[in-house]
């Protein structure tokens, strides 16, 4: 499946949709969740186009994928919740609960989140 130019973290890059940005850089945006699951919870994109983390590793240039790593890296530190602990998410298609087909790493903490998958 092709990338979806008109997906809505290809708008928030475009400037269509607005945000309020965390964190940016050449190769990274960070901003808030719209509809927070936790005290933090941060939503953190490559600028490039790539549909999930498969789609990413394979395609982004070195570059791309060490400074995204750090930028995370930074992130994470920046939120203030590396000693109490955090939780870092990429859903992935329709198994992984995937809403948005632009690739995303989700930030929660803030409070303790629990088992790391529902049980059935
Ligand atoms: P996914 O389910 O694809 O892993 O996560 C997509 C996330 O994007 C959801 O947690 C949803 O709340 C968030 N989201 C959807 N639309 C917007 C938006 O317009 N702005 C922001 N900041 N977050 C959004």
């Amino acid at each position: 499946m092709p990338y979806d130019p008109n997906n809505v973290f290809a708008k928030i890059l475009r400037g269509e949709i607005p945000c309020t940005k965390i964190y940016e850089d050449d190769f990274t945006l960070a901003f808030p969740d719209i509809a927070p699951q936790a005290p933090t919870h941060l939503l953190v994109i490559p600028k490039g186009s790539y549909i999930d983390y498969a789609d990413f590793a394979a395609h982004a240039t070195d570059a791309e994928i060490l400074g995204f790593s750090r930028a995370l890296g930074k992130i994470v530190e920046q939120a203030g919740i590396t000693q109490a602990g955090y939780r870092l998410i990429a859903n992935s298609g329709e198994h992984g609960g995937q809403e948005v087909p632009h690739f995303h790493v989700h930030l929660v903490g803030g409070h303790a989140l629990g088992r790391m998958l529902a049980k059935e």
